[in-house]
């Protein structure tokens, strides 16, 4: 989500003379594009601030000015905070407040330029904007630029689940759907630009609903057959989805649109009912079951991957017990997991019973070598195995192309420079822990409807 609204923000930015530049140094603005989901990622906003401050000085010593911008979901929820921190900070700006990016860097840009006449050191105090403005910010942005064969595509924003552990119901506001007249012309934009894979977005993106061509409330499987119908798009993602809104035209379109990827993120946290329960994630650790065979029976080249809290506040050896086997019943082709941390203002953080550090730190490497394995595992079973790749970057030695399998394995192969951003079937002849070695097989395969292994 971050890296699409990065360059929602390049977008925006263009027409009033800004480019992305490779570096800071040199750079006439940063933008720090920030994440709030975990505690650390909060501190290198700091330190990185703290870096940017003194470029900043020398900028403003030599004569010019370096304007500093915090977005993202650490701005929304420490707004004053940052400017009470970092008072050189010109613009602090929320998740929801891309669209008047614009302006504010017109006003920063006057402010500094005054303050830079009258030789005073600080251009007063800076701009902040954390509102969720009633106008979703989808209606004032322009059409995003692409490069390359895959793209990102925003279809919904915020969530109204309120997880305990969560701070993104507070950081990203309630859940907004685009509708699908929009989102059906910007992924034909984007195909007409050369885009031959689309991941929609959201933050709970199956639970989607957003207003459909004959007025009703369309959910994600209609919007995906809708897509799917697109010539030239050959490939469909959606992330991250929630196991509580897998509804059964969603499990119904993984059967019928060959443009759906076998490959679904589906999160699931804990495997412990209690756990699952104090996180109000809604569901319980047998329904996720149920939901996955459901996709498995849709569609049975169907992988899941994961995400996983290990040390919610009262997780018990027992609970984690339940992780570990709810993970071997499944079985996750690649996961995330992490260390619950407290968030400020959540549920969550003021629960009694907060597991300590060691325990957390043993639980989460007894995960991660499990999930390692699993991974690990399925590398290796695709070996002999012909895949369609999408290969969109130069590999690491000369002639060698590396792209994505359908299961979003990372492949290198040799391959003619023509073939750069086309979809090439390969034969995997290799596999490590995370990626795959394959042989050229034949480009664009004849149909994309054919199962994604053979
Ligand atoms: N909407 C998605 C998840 C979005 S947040 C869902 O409901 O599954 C991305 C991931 O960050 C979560 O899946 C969770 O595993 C992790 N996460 C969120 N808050 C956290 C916290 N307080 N501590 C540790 N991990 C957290
Ligand atoms: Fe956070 Fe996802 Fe829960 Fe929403 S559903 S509160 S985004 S973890």
């Amino acid at each position: 989500m971050n890296v699409y609204d990065s360059g929602r923000m390049a977008d925006v930015l263009a027409p009033i003379g800004y480019a992305p530049a490779e570096a800071p140094d040199g750079a006439d603005m940063v933008i720090l594009n920030t994440c709030h989901i975990r505690e650390k990622a909060a501190e290198k906003v700091f330190s990185e601030l703290g870096r940017l401050r003194v470029l900043k000085d020398e900028k403003r010593a030599a004569g010019g000015d370096l304007l500093i911008a915090v977005a993202g979901c650490v701005a929304q929820a420490e707004g004053e905070e940052i400017l009470a921190r970092a008072p050189f900070v010109d613009i602090v700006l929320g998740p929801q407040a891309y669209h008047k990016l614009p302006e504010m860097v017109a006003q920063a840009e006057r402010a500094a330029a005054t303050a830079a006449a009258e030789g005073k050191p600080k251009a007063g105090r800076g701009i902040l904007d954390t509102d969720f403005p009633a106008e979703p910010k989808f209606d004032f942005l322009p059409a995003p630029s692409v490069s390359g064969p895959a793209a990102f595509l925003s279809i919904q924003e915020g969530c109204d689940k309120f997880c305990t552990f969560c701070v993104v119901p507070y950081t990203r506001g309630a859940e907004y759907s685009r509708p699908v007249a929009a989102i059906v012309a910007e992924a034909r934009q984007m195909v007409a630009a050369g885009v031959t894979e689309i991941t929609l977005l959201g933050q709970n993106v199956n639970a989607f609903h957003g207003e459909g061509a004959d007025g009703t409330e369309w959910g994600l499987g209609r919007l995906c057959r809708e897509l799917g119908a697109i010539d030239g798009l050959t490939r469909i993602r959606y992330t991250t989805s929630h196991p509580r809104d897998v509804d059964d035209d969603l499990v119904a379109a993984h059967r019928d649109v060959p443009a759906l990827m076998p490959f679904i993120h589906l999160p699931v946290q804990s495997g412990s009912d209690r756990i699952l329960r104090a996180m109000n994630r809604g569901h319980t650790a047998d329904q996720y079951r149920t939901i996955v065979d459901r996709l498995k029976g849709a569609r049975d080249d169907l992988a899941l991957s994961s995400d996983f809290i290990v040390g919610f506040p009262g997780e018990t050896d027992a609970d984690f017990a339940a992780t570990l086997k709810l993970v071997e019943d499944v079985g996750y082709i690649q996961a995330y997991s992490f260390k619950y941390s407290p968030r400020p203002g959540t549920p969550a953080a003021g629960m009694p019973n907060q597991v300590p550090e060691a325990v957390k730190d043993e639980r989460l490497a007894a995960l991660q070598a499990l999930l390692n394995n699993q991974q690990a595992a399925f590398n290796q079973s695709c070996i002999g195995r012909e895949m369609d790749v999408l290969l969109d970057r130069e590999g690491r030695h000369a002639g060698q192309l590396l792209g994505r399998s359908p299961y979003m394995q990372p492949v290198h192969a040799t391959a003619p420079a023509a073939l750069f951003g086309r979809v090439a079937r390969l034969r995997i002849v290799s596999a490590g822990p995370l990626s795959l070695g394959g042989e050229l097989v034949a480009a664009d395969p004849p149909s994309s409807s054919e199962r994604a292994c053979a």
